[in-house]
């Protein structure tokens, strides 16, 4: 069998950055009468590109699949959309954009980041590829249309709404697999003048903190500032700016510009390819020490449940967000050793974690059943979870425990 394909640059993908086995959509929850039914499992084996070093999954599962009846709604996230309105103030700003301007916004969602230019009174489009979501938006009043965007259909919308002075695509370049042809998209949406701003999971901040629970099928593309410069170029963009934020464990934002209109980038891109450099992230080699990392944390994690075992202590999980399964079935941990999870999202509860099938309960079954230990599966939010897990340390000395970056007890 021959090896995939770069997506980026067409080489072979002949080197491993990490693999993480076998593992099924990690939203597809089950419900009881699905637990005797066969579950189908994709490879996670990402690979890292030997000649363009683009951190890459292979597209196991088509974005079509995924994304044509996609159930999240960004408006239930009230820091999301905080983090939405600081952005479009943000850029506002910057580009002087007032009444006469024309925003587009990528994986426009139910709206949650157009209404703010809306409120401006900018014209505006969503491009949205969940028919149910951009109902929503619809709803509110925001201008939105229904499809996957790439170069042919990007040169559509700006033939028929004219160029835009900035588009928008903040959280969806990692989720497509073509990933050329929707930078060529982006770059058929902005006039010559204008801006495109993405944001991406930082690479560097995924080894750095041993999130490879951020691994999983709908994420196609793990970019680094290097990388995401040289997908941009193949479309004729220039990465002019950039901003690290906290989000998603460490997001990179990057402001690009046409390439034959792109001013000077600022001193920040030569920084943050500086700091990558050093990192290693410049060759093949540099990323080689992930895998084995994630291999420490794996044994860690087994060894501190496989003891509980013995010793009759029980775990339960706090938190069945998707991401969660990446780590569980990597690590192979089932209702025997993580006897159930809790989660606060109602529509999770009765159901399965997909291919480990550890049951999912409201976040008040916690206290009758007293366990020893609860690990906390949203590491990102450890502190805040925390606080809202004092009783179980409190009512019944039980402790909590994250996975990651590595084991502690806390
Ligand atoms: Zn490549």
């Amino acid at each position: 069998m021959s090896a995939p394909l770069c997506r980026l640059c067409r080489a072979e993908l002949t080197v491993t950055f990490v693999d993480l086995g076998m593992s099924p959509p990690c939203e597809s929850y089950l419900a009881a009468d699905e637990l005797d039914r066969g579950e189908t499992f994709y490879p996670l084996h990402v690979r890292i590109c030997s000649e363009c070093l683009l951190v890459q999954l292979p597209a196991y599962i088509s974005g079509e699949e995924i994304f044509s009846h996609y159930a999240y709604f960004s408006s239930y996230s009230d820091s999301w959309v905080a983090h939405a309105k600081a952005y479009v103030d943000d850029a506002a700003q910057r580009l002087g954009l007032g009444p006469g301007s024309f925003v587009v916004e990528v994986a426009s969602n139910d709206g949650y980041l157009l209404q703010h230019v809306v409120e401006r009174g900018i014209r505006c489009l969503g491009i949205e590829p969940a028919a149910n979501v951009a109902e929503a938006a619809l709803e509110k009043g925001i201008p939105t249309e229904v499809f996957f965007l790439g170069e042919e259909s990007g040169s559509k919308v700006r033939s028929a709404h004219g160029p835009a002075d900035l588009v928008a695509a903040n959280n969806v370049f990692a989720h497509v697999p073509d990933i050329v042809d929707f930078a060529k998209g982006l770059r058929a949406l902005v006039a010559d003048t204008g801006r495109v701003t993405i944001e991406i999971p930082h690479l560097l901040r995924l080894i750095e903190g041993n999130e490879y629970d951020t691994i999983y099928h709908e994420h196609y593309s793990y970019l680094s500032l290097l990388t995401t410069q040289r997908v941009l170029a193949a479309a004729g963009l220039t990465v002019v700016d950039v901003e690290e934020l906290p989000t998603h464990g460490g997001s990179l934002r990057t402001w690009s510009a046409p390439t034959e209109h792109a001013p000077q980038p600022s001193p920040e891109v030569e920084r943050l390819l500086g700091a990558e450099a050093a990192a290693g992230l410049g060759t093949v080699e540099g990323h080689a020490g992930f895998a084995s990392q994630v291999a420490e944390v794996r044994n860690d994690l087994l060894e501190f449940l496989i003891f509980c075992a013995r010793r009759g202590e029980t775990v339960v999980a706090y938190g069945a967000p998707g991401k969660g399964n990446t780590l569980l079935n990597h690590c192979g941990i089932r209702s025997d050793l993580v006897r159930f999870a809790v989660d606060r999202n109602p529509f999770k509860h009765g159901k399965f974690l997909p291919g480990t099938h550890i049951p999912i309960h409201p976040v008040e079954a916690l206290a009758p059943a007293r366990p020893d230990y609860v690990l906390i599966m949203p590491w990102n939010l450890r502190e805040e979870i925390s606080a809202q897990l004092a009783p179980v340390v409190t009512d019944w000395g039980g402790r909590l425990v994250v996975a990651l970056p590595h084991l502690e007890v806390i």
